[in-house]
This record gives C-alpha cells, sequence and structure tokens, in this order.
C-alpha cells in the first residue's frame, strides 16, 4: 500500500504550498487525484511514460483506452498538437477554460502510452482554479482520466475519490464537489465535419452554434452495444460508469416511464431483490417502493448532472441490487446524461412511447 496524502484546499483559492506538494509529486513521476469543473482527475505527468503506465496500472484501465491532457495556457497546444486547424483556435477562445476535450494530430513529444496507442492526442484546458493552479506549478501538462477505478461512476466528491483509490496513489487533492458532475465532451477534430465522440459539459447545440456542422458518433447516442472501429472512438467500447448494482433504464414518454416504473419496482420488490429508483422531483412522490432517489427538477438539467455519479454511488452504499432510473430529455446536457445512464445500464433499456 502506498501512503496516500489528502490535501483540503479552497477551491476559489487554493494554498500554494498544498499545491506545490502535489505538483511535486507530478513531477517526481507520481499520481495525483485533483478536481476539474466536471469530474476529479487523477493526474500524471503526461510526458512521462512511466508515470502514465501508471495511470492504466492503478485504474485497471485497459491499455487501448486514450487519456485527455490537461493544460493551462493555449500555447501548449502548439506543442503537443502536430497541427491546429483554424477552427481549433476559434474553439479554444470561445469553450477554454472549459469541459471541451479536443482531439488533434499528435506531436512527436506525447508518449504512445498517453495516446493509448493513436497517432491523435485529447487535450482540454479545465476550468477549475485548483487544477489550473496545480498543472502551472507541475510545469508540464498533466494526463488525467476520471479518478476512478475502470468502469465505475466517475468522482465528483474527493470521497469518491478515496473510495476507489486510498493506499494506490500519493496525493488526493480536495476541493469539494465538482461543479459541472460530468466529464467534457470529446471533439474530433481530425475528422470532416468535426465530431462528437462522447458527450459532455459543451452541448452539442453549443458546438454547433460555434461550427455549423458537427457530426456525434453513432456509439454516442446507441442504445445497444455497437461495434466500435477502434482507432475513432475507443473509450467508448469499455464497460464504463457502472454502479455495482445491475440496472434497468426506462426512457420515452415521461407519461408513461412513471407508470412502467412503479410497475416494475413492485414486481422486483415482490421477487426480493433490493430496489432502488432513480427518480426526479416531479415523479418521486409516485414511487412507494424501494430506494426513491431523485436527480432534482426535470428541467433543470445541469442539477441533474452534477447529482449523477454521486447518487448512482449512494444506491451501492445503501445495498441496492437493482436500479430502476427514469430516462431524462436528450437535449443540452441532458444528452450527457443519457448517455451516461444508458452506459451504466449496460445497454440494459426500456424505450416507451
Ligand atoms: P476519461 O478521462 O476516463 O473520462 O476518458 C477519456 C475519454 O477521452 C475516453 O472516452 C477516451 O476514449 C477519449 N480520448 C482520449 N484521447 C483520445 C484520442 N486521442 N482520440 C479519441 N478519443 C480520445
Ligand atoms: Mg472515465
Amino acid at each position: 500500500m502506498r501512503k496516500t496524502l489528502i490535501l483540503k484546499v479552497d477551491c476559489e483559492n487554493p494554498d500554494g504550498e498544498k499545491i506545490d506538494l502535489a505538483a511535486e509529486a507530478i513531477r517526481r513521476g507520481g499520481l495525483v487525484a485533483f478536481p476539474t469543473e466536471t469530474v476529479y482527475g487523477l493526474g500524471a505527468d503526461a510526458l512521462n511514460p512511466k508515470a502514465v503506465r501508471e495511470i492504466y496500472a492503478v485504474k485497471m484501465r485497459p491499455p487501448d483506452n486514450p487519456i485527455i491532457v490537461h493544460i493551462a495556457v493555449k500555447d501548449d497546444v502548439y506543442r503537443l498538437a502536430e497541427s491546429v486547424p483554424r477552427y481549433a483556435e476559434r474553439l479554444m477562445d470561445l469553450f477554454w477554460p472549459g469541459p471541451l476535450t479536443l482531439v488533434l494530430k499528435a506531436s512527436g513529444i506525447v508518449p504512445k502510452v498517453t495516446t493509448g496507442g493513436l497517432d491523435t492526442v485529447a487535450i482540454r484546458m479545465p476550468k477549475h482554479k485548483v487544477a489550473l493552479a496545480l498543472i502551472k506549478a507541475s510545469e508540464t501538462p498533466i494526463a488525467a482520466p476520471s479518478a476512478n477505478l475502470a468502469g465505475r461512476p466517475s468522482p465528483t466528491v474527493a470521497e469518491h475519490v478515496i473510495q476507489d483509490l486510498y493506499g494506490r496513489i500519493d496525493v488526493i487533492i480536495d476541493a469539494g464537489p465538482t461543479s459541472i458532475g460530468v466529464e467534457s465532451t470529446v471533439l474530433d477534430l481530425t475528422s470532416d465535419p468535426p465530431q462528437i465522440l462522447r458527450p459532455g459539459g459543451a452541448t452539442y447545440e453549443d458546438l454547433r452554434k460555434a461550427l455549423g456542422k458537427v457530426d456525434i458518433h453513432p456509439s454516442a447516442l446507441a442504445k445497444s452495444e455497437l461495434p466500435i472501429e477502434r482507432a475513432r472512438s475507443p473509450g467508448m467500447k469499455h464497460k464504463h460508469y457502472a454502479p455495482k448494482a445491475e440496472m434497468i433504464l426506462v426512457e420515452g414518454d415521461f407519461s408513461l416511464i412513471v407508470g412502467k416504473i412503479m410497475e416494475l419496482a413492485e414486481h422486483y420488490a415482490k421477487a426480493g431483490r433490493k430496489v432502488g429508483v432513480l427518480a426526479t422531483d416531479e415523479s418521486a412522490p409516485n414511487y412507494k417502493v424501494g430506494v426513491i432517489k431523485s436527480l432534482g427538477n426535470r428541467r433543470d438539467l445541469s442539477l441533474a448532472a452534477k447529482n449523477l455519479f454521486k447518487t448512482l454511488r449512494e444506491f451501492d452504499e445503501e445495498g441496492v441490487d437493482l436500479i430502476i432510473a427514469e430516462g431524462l430529455p436528450q437535449e443540452g446536457l441532458g444528452l450527457a446524461i443519457m448517455n451516461r445512464l444508458r452506459r451504466a445500464a449496460g445497454y440494459n433499456i426500456i424505450t416507451l412511447g
């Protein structure tokens, strides 16, 4: 077991000495979990292949699932990418710092282990004072996937990182809950038109406004497992976001969803299952059976995104063995939420209406 140092810092005004301690660990080739505005990341020096290999080992992450490189100054894009199309600069101006990851042709300085063997690199600048301070103090770009064990729901508070990785990494920086709660949008700029490989914090609608035309990779919208060409969207083929409990997602017409979930909850509870219902404020009073948890008001998708992973982990903590989840509208952040719910359910989906 490794000694894990937990550093509590203020999210708006992080203590420079603590950031320096964490940055030293990064420079030495160590692993540091840190908050971003999306989820907590597990960081290592992106240019140190040995350090990045440790990320895969500790997370038990499949070796072909590449890692996003986090930067604090735009100039670093020109070192990490071989070429930067003009519209990439426009996107950086509009969306950075923020939850948009750009996939570009990688330069020679990016180790193959960071890109999962691909010739592209995924880069983003997080909108979080602690993350930016850590990257600057480390004086190197930081490769960071979500700071959870592979396959588990992503961490949105430091406690989740402690659950999954305590004793396996060097430092955990705790700056409270993350503000967005789902990961960044991954946008591939090596295809024309640009293509969303993973929906996330930057919405399709906003990207379309900025670019005119944007595609969405079919796997990002899929309701069942698709055969994925490895070269394009490697992360999409792996198990992801899953609670320990089995999960059924009921999506479609809201007026039909509630009745169906009431029926399923009763059926499975009678069969002896410990049922959990992932509900919303509007529907929660209807459910009488099982552990009921609400993601918030159906119209407030940013609150639902913020609550999503935390709530999935809470069901596990309460020993629920079957989660029945309500689908949400697929607009705005709802696209990312539905992508995570479908995958968390292992595509165990009932569509109504
Ligand atoms: P994570 O940070 O664990 O949430 O996962 C990072 C996501 O970014 C995964 O879905 C990866 O497949 C994706 N990604 C990272 N680098 C690349 C790349 N070079 N090309 C395509 N997707 C990438
Ligand atoms: Mg992840």
